[in-house]
């Protein structure tokens, strides 16, 4: 069974929207499991206190490395990856995404504030992973994406392999334009092609509406697919 381990100071927001459609199936099913761990049950103060103020001066507090340490030493005693959400982090893709899958799990610290004591990531060998460019008010949100995104490719999760296969950044692609029924909806038809029954056809529609957009839309990841491309036709 794949397991998420999350560390928090805010334990009740989980599991969240975790507990529905796929994922919240998956969790009933048992074939993922979900340990919220409460930062706050590792102080020792009388008043819980899980951040100070920072060294050096500023704005905001800091998450405390001993705190937050003696919460990943109960929670994550075995091999499983032990990433902080973080927006210095490295950008999640899905092929990270796709290798943590792979994983007996995850260990999620969740930061709070203005982050967390630069000690604790050395000291417990964090790896700080973001979901984008943009600065949430703490880690668990983020969390919550990465572990929907890991569980929907746990096996037998998803109904049909194959969309997962063909969906968005699987091959370096976005995914092709997507129709149904009724076949002319507000003066707009389905395109020809879809309804002409002719696979390869159709296929090779998909793949250019597919590449299409990702010229388009995104440079990035178009670069990154030429890149391949060519490199796999040289070798
Ligand atoms: N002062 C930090 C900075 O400028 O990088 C931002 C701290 S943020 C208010 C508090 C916490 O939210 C972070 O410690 C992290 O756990 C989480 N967080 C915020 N943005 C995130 C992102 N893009 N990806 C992952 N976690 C994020």
């Amino acid at each position: 069974m794949w397991r998420a381990s999350v560390l928090t100071i805010l334990p009740d927001i989980f599991p969240g929207p975790l507990s529905a459609s796929l994922a919240g199936k998956a969790l009933a099913a048992n074939t993922w499991s979900l340990d919220v761990v409460d930062i706050r049950k590792f102080t020792t103060d009388k008043h819980r206190t899980v951040d100070d103020t920072p060294a050096g001066g500023g704005p905001g507090m800091v998450m405390k490395a001993d705190v937050l340490a003696r919460a990943i030493d109960a929670a994550a005693t075995d091999a499983r990856p032990r990433l902080l959400l973080s927006p210095r982090g490295a950008p999640l893709t899905q092929a990270r995404v796709e290798a943590l899958a792979q994983q007996p799990g995850v260990v999620l610290a969740c930061g709070r504030f203005e982050g967390v004591d630069e000690r604790v990531i050395a000291g417990r060998g964090l790896e700080e992973v973001s979901i984008g460019d943009y600065v949430l008010s703490g880690g668990e949100l983020a969390a919550m994406v990465l572990i929907d995104a890991c569980v929907r490719l746990l096996p037998g999760v998803m109904g049909d392999e194959a969309s997962r296969t063909e969906e968005s950044f699987t091959e370096g692609l976005l995914e092709y334009p997507h129709y149904t029924r009724p076949q002319v909806w507000e003066g707009r038809a389905i395109p020809e092609v879809l309804l002409s029954g002719d696979h390869a056809k159709i296929a090779a529609w998909r793949r250019a509406e597919a590449e299409r957009l990702t010229r388009e839309r995104r440079g990035d990841l178009w670069s990154a697919f030429l890149a391949r491309f060519r490199g796999s036709r040289a070798g």
